[in-house]
């Protein structure tokens, strides 16, 4: 029996790789100094994975910005614009594409989520002019070092399919036509690494997804013929993220040596698998869940590994992650400020590594007293008092329709809201955060560090609050926001005061290139033991006699951006947390604000994979905002927002959550989007964002106009509402009061026209 991970995270405990990259960004580090880290992280994570007892180590899994960039630049797929800027290096190329070169005025390629994960990659294009040569450049000199080391390296590559179904098809080209092309390229890579090493594992995630009908038989065709280059070397086809369901077929009738499974996410799908296995394919079980930070039943998994042997023989029985950790956090060791219990419940990468080699260990003489350890660890957490509120329990048996329904239909309560608040026509409004200055993020840092009072502090906040207050009514806004000066971010904010939740000091995860990001832990029954935000609402109200809008993170966001507990469905989870969030809204109504934004900017990448699992998600995600927002008078206005623009399959369900006013993003779209979105499938009103913040460019009052205008041609008039498309909080100020200047003089024009 064999045992691997799918992958390890790249950063380096104290994420020695990120600082190096900037560093190098910056200029402040060479090329052979941003080489030397990248080599010592190398090296440091293969001797942890051969430390932890695994037979093979990971190569290839590493990168200096994404590993689909690496497999793009690996086939020679670098669209024309990144070549050519006077030569320079290879790495020069490759942190173009990444990043985009500001100084020729090349935008970087686009990126986007790897799967459902957190992490995003860049998108590899295919264009009439992409041309596919493969070599297999760095990862050849990885492999050469871990032999050199004495390891027994396995390289890992994206799939050719996976590879061909994320690229985004340029200039009117099919995907499907550069297969062929595309498939040579990684044979010559193949041919290069073939013989040495035992196994390549290719990624091919994209067999867990509803595959297009030409997919079966471009992969059938390239598998044959990759089967071939890749000599005395081996495939592992590493699908993961999900079930193969349909795709099962596929996967076992391809030439390859060895088949991995998730069986975190798809336990259902071993038995299925043993049964149509050819005989000579060998099986990696996915038990240790690379996606999350909770240690392994190991029981549960064993049992499933002895399935296995007794099917195949222990020979061809691998055990490993279910994915890459690159999802997962580096070492829980590092943990010094964590509750000891809830430590002792988690396992990072390192951990992981250890828990696979566990499995493989099962029958050894080691195993009984590592698998009770495990038990009793476990068992503690299961009846853990931390974990469960009686509380809580009783209150989510309590929720019925009534809690998920607000009094009166939209426009009964449009119309109590209006004589509420008799705002304008086209009520101009912002989506929440101003800039977050060097001054704010001072104060807040200095006041973790316990540097500044806890009095002095709220001071600062309180100075922030009423000068974005003060502007906001310069500007002749109509509905103000407080500004958000004491969040960092949407999460960890409520995060903080939630019971239920914790937060670890270093479980970084990569998001994208250098950016890492920490999720909060939901380890218990989540609870609001008082308010949130009312204090900075009330004090933010105080200032103005114009609305206050309350400022929430929906239910379903906060459980997104979560690493999350697993004994428990998430969508009981959710439910937990809009409980505290209804709780919240309740209490802003009571103090008197009026208007109540809650944000589900994730509501949409929490979907499924799978076409079928939608549904269902949706309506429990839908109902846990209903459950959040439901428990107000009809006069109190509920707003949401969600940052996002692809919206056609989902606006039934955004129009089922039933907030007064939803924002989303449409300028970079030119209000295309809006066509979804017509007054007969969407009731609520809308504010389709005007001008795009992710940049710094001032839109001027005609544009902004013409904008609307198009608008209006789907939302009839006393439905449309005007904002920009996010946040401001990344935005500096000059630029943010010039734009929402144009914001509001657009918008009067418009009422004079109307
Ligand atoms: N209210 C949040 C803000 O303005 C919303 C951010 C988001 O949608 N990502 O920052
Ligand atoms: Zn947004």
């Amino acid at each position: 029996m064999n045992a691997h991970v799918l992958g390890f995270p790249r950063m380096g405990t104290g994420r020695e790789l990120k600082w190096a990259l900037e560093d190098f960004w910056q200029g402040r580090l060479d090329e052979s100094g941003l080489l030397s880290v990248a080599w010592e992280l190398k090296e440091r994570h293969w001797a942890i994975q051969a430390q932890a007892g695994l037979d093979s180590v990971c190569v290839g899994d590493h990168s200096l910005y994404d590993h689909v960039l690496d497999t793009a630049i690996m086939v020679g797929a670098v669209p024309e614009r990144f070549l050519g800027h006077g030569g320079g290096s290879g790495l020069d190329t490759y942190f173009r594409m990444a990043r985009g070169d500001a100084d020729a005025n090349v935008p970087a390629m686009t990126m986007t989520k790897w799967f459902d994960s957190n992490y995003h990659y860049i998108v590899p294009e295919i264009g009439p002019d992409t041309t596919f040569t493969g070599t297999s450049g760095q990862l050849a000199r990885d492999i050469h070092r871990a032999v050199g080391l004495g390891y027994n390296p396995r390289p890992i590559l994206v799939g050719p399919l996976t590879f061909l179904l994320l690229a985004r098809e340029v200039g009117g080209v099919s995907r499907w036509d550069h297969m062929e092309a595309l498939t040579r390229a990684y044979c010559d890579i193949l041919g290069e690494l073939a013989g040495q090493a035992r196994w390549v594992q290719l990624d091919e995630p994209a067999l867990c997804l509803d595959l297009p009908p030409q997919a079966a038989e471009a992969a059938r065709h390239a598998y044959a013929q990759l089967a071939k280059a890749c000599g005395p070397s081996q495939i592992l086809l590493a699908t993961y993220f999900g079930e193969l369901r349909e795709n099962l077929g596929l996967a076992v009738s391809l030439p390859v040596d060895a088949l991995h499974l998730d069986l975190v996410r798809g336990r259902a799908q071993l038995q299925e698998t043993l049964a149509v296995m050819p005989q000579s394919m060998h099986l990696s079980l996915g038990l240790v869940n690379g996606r999350n930070i909770w240690r392994t039943d190991l029981d549960a998994s064993a049992r499933l590994v002895d399935i296995a042997c007794a099917a195949l023989g222990e020979d061809r029985v691998m055990v490993a992650s279910s994915c890459s950790l690159l999802h997962a956090p580096m070492d829980v060791e590092s943990e010094n400020a964590l509750d000891p219990s809830l430590k002792q419940w988690m396992a990072f990468a390192v951990q992981k590594c250890a828990e696979v080699a566990a499995l493989k260990g099962h029958g050894s003489a080691a195993a009984p007293a590592l698998f009770a350890e495990n038990r009793a660890v476990l068992a503690a957490r299961n009846g853990s008092a931390l974990v469960h509120n009686p509380a809580v329990a009783q209150r989510l048996l309590a929720i019925d329709e009534s809690m998920l329904t607000r009094t009166s239909p939209a426009v009964a309560r449009a119309t109590a809201q209006q004589a509420r608040m008799g705002l304008p026509l086209f009520p101009t409004t912002t989506i929440g955060s101003y800039p977050q200055t060097a001054e704010i993020r001072q104060a807040r840092l200095a006041h973790k560090r316990g540097e500044l009072s806890d009095a002095s502090y709220q001071e600062a906040m309180r100075r922030q609050i009423k000068e974005t207050v003060g502007r906001q009514e310069r500007l002749d806004l109509d509905v103000l926001v407080h500004g958000e000066p004491e969040r960092n971010d949407m999460v960890e904010y409520f995060g903080q005061q939630l019971d239920g939740f914790c937060f670890t000091s270093n479980g970084w995860v990569q998001s994208y290139g250098s950016r890492c990001v920490k999720p909060p832990v939901i380890f218990g029954d989540v609870s609001r033991p008082g308010p949130m935000t009312v204090d900075w609402a009330v004090y933010a109200q105080s200032l103005t006699d114009r609305p206050m809008k309350g400022m929430l993170t929906g239910p379903v966001t906060i459980l997104c951006w979560s690493f999350v507990r697993d004994d428990i469905p998430r969508s009981e989870v959710c439910r937990q947390i809009a409980l505290a969030v209804r709780d919240e809204v309740r209490d802003l109504e009571a103090a008197g604000i009026s208007i109540i934004q809650i944000d589900e900017a994730a509501l949409r990448e929490g979907m499924p994979l799978r076409e079928s699992e939608r549904g269902q998600y949706l309506r429990w995600a839908v109902d846990c905002f209903r459950l959040a927002s439901s428990g107000v008078d009809d006069a109190t206005q509920i707003h949401s927002h969600m940052c996002y623009s692809e919206f056609n399959t989902i606006v039934e369900w955004i129009a089922r959550m039933d907030a007064d006013v939803v924002s989303i993003e449409a300028s970079r779209s030119g209000m295309r989007l809006l066509d979804a979105f017509d007054a007969s499938r969407f009731p609520a009103r809308i504010g389709p964002g005007i001008y795009d913040i992710h940049s710094p460019r001032i839109p001027d009052a005609e544009e902004i106009l013409q904008l609307l205008r198009k608008a209006l041609r789907v939302v009839p008039a006393d439905r449309l509402w005007v904002n920009p498309d996010c946040g401001l909080k990344t935005r500096a100020w000059p630029e943010t009061l010039a734009s929402l200047r144009n914001m509001v003089t657009a918008a009067k024009q418009l009422r004079a026209e109307h």
